[in-house]
């Protein structure tokens, strides 16, 4: 079926009515659990084959989150669609204002590969709690979810609702061709460009989750034992191919060594002796992106090196590594990796590390450890980023409640929880009054003549 045809059936649908029952969504919604519950295995091992990403990985950060999300969505759904009442003046006494939460329609879900499954299907339980049809777009980078997906999802949900629509840059340039009232895109901001000038044509809103780099401060009064442990896990979790990763650190130099060497010692306790053994780490996923990290680490001159820097194409493993006393100018600072290289940069304090962060483009994450309340707030206060955790990373993305975005080039608009429902949701101011009283509204109506109206 062409792209038109199928959105075409898909608006027919919506028109149809079939989404706005609030059973049928929580219907919809337990669909996307019963699919995550009883396709765990085969869901691990589509993900294990595209990016041999360990099962303990696809599961705390893709199935239990998108059951998180659609757990909450069925708990709250029946709070999140009641209308929001708005205040009045006195003279709207006999009015009901208020917004109501309609629908926006037929909308377009265009995942990445780096979370196949978490990046379509968290969309889609806002999509559907809201009363929305859904195209979804799976990443055709990685295979072998994409096509999970494809056969799994009409089992469990309304086909003529929820169909998937799979394919490279071709396919996904058809589908963009068409009327959507939303379209919720996922991926870099190099392609977010092109999806909001298709959206452009038709003048249909987007939200754009895109990526970045992505900074870390550490200061000083810091235990960098502790902060080792944790950026070590958010750097390499995935092989660093994480949008909310720490792209760059910036080190207190009083601490630098002190965490060079912490950290060395987290990567020898998490991943042994020799990584490429380790089965908790992912694979590049493909050879282009593996080629690219490959060519930004020739680049770093060995005595930069302080562990890793081992590779293997045939593979496509790369070693956790780590490189230090890198300077913004070095190429590894030019654009975001998006792998599991983590450069340090040293600085003389938070002041400097501010400078350089606010001397890119507004990142999508930014961390800042320091036990230092007023260091902290000094960071949080001056620089911008599309959310942040203190003395911790990644963890802004993972709770339900919180909004997940990005700001200026790191992208626009947010989901998770009730964001997620807001985002694909219109409110409709709706100002309801009767046909009586009105000998109160009289006054406004012509003629003019000797009417005074005083400011
Ligand atoms: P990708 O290659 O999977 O592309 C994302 C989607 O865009 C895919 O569905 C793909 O088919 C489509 N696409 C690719 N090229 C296209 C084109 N020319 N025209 C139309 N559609 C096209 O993923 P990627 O772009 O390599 O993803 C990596 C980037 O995404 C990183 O920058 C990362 O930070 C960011 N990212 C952001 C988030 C977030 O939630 N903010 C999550 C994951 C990844």
């Amino acid at each position: 079926m062409c792209a038109a045809k199928l959105v075409e059936n898909v608006r027919q649908s919506f028109r149809s009515g079939v989404t706005k029952p609030i059973d049928w969504r929580i219907k919809q919604l337990n669909g996307i659990v019963k699919l995550v519950n009883e396709n765990e295995q085969l869901l691990i091992q589509a993900v294990l084959r595209d990016i041999r990403k360990p099962k303990f990985e696809t599961v705390l950060s893709e199935l239990i989150v998108v059951k998180n999300e659609a757990n909450h969505a069925i708990n709250n759904i029946h709070q999140w669609v009641q209308p929001t009442y708005l205040s009045k003046y006195l003279h709207q006494g006999f009015d009901s204002i208020y917004l109501q939460k309609e629908p926006l329609g037929v909308t377009l879900i265009i995942g990445a590969w780096n979370y196949p499954i978490l990046l379509v299907l968290a969309p889609l339980v806002g999509a559907i709690a809201a009363g929305n049809c859904a195209v979804l777009k799976p990443s055709e980078v990685s295979s072998t979810t994409s096509n999970a997906i494809a056969e799994l999802l009409p089992k469990y949900l309304d086909q003529d609702c929820f169909p998937v629509w799979q394919g490279g840059i071709e396919e996904t340039t058809e589908i963009l061709d068409q009327k959507f009232d939303h379209i919720f895109y996922t991926g870099s901001s190099f392609v977010g460009k092109k999806v909001m000038a298709a959206a452009a044509k038709n003048l249909t809103p987007v939200t754009l989750e895109l990526g970045g780099k992505s900074p870390a401060y550490i200061d000083k009064e810091s235990n960098i034992d502790i902060v080792a442990n944790r950026i070590t896990w958010g750097k390499f979790i995935n092989s660093g191919q994480t949008c909310t990763s720490c792209d760059y650190i910036l080190c207190h130099e009083a601490v630098v060594d002190e965490f060079c060497k912490a950290v060395k010692k987290r990567i020898l306790h998490c991943f042994g002796e020799d990584p490429k053994q380790s089965l908790d780490l992912s694979r590049i996923i493909n050879d282009r992106n593996f080629s690219r990290i490959a060519k930004l680490m020739d680049d770093v001159p060995s005595s930069k090196l302080v562990v890793g820097g081992v590779r293997d194409p045939s593979e496509r493993y790369i070693a956790p590594t780590v490189y230090r006393d890198i300077s913004m100018d070095d190429t590894i600072m030019q654009g975001e990796i998006f792998g599991p290289l983590m450069p340090i940069i040293s600085v003389s304090g938070h002041e400097e590390a501010i400078r350089i962060m606010n001397s890119g483009e507004k990142p999508l994450a930014m961390y800042v450890f320091s036990n230092n309340n007023k260091v902290v707030d000094d960071v949080l206060d001056n620089v911008s980023s599309g959310g942040t955790t203190v003395n911790d990373v990644l963890m802004q993305a993972a709770v339900p409640n919180v909004p997940f975005g990005g700001v200026g080039n790191s992208g626009m608009g947010s989901y998770h929880g009730k964001f997620g429902f807001n985002t694909f949701t219109h409110e409709r101011p709706v100002v309801r009054r009767t046909q009586g009283m009105e000998m109160l509204v009289e006054s406004r109506y012509p003629p003019y003549t000797d009417k005074n109206l005083s400011m």
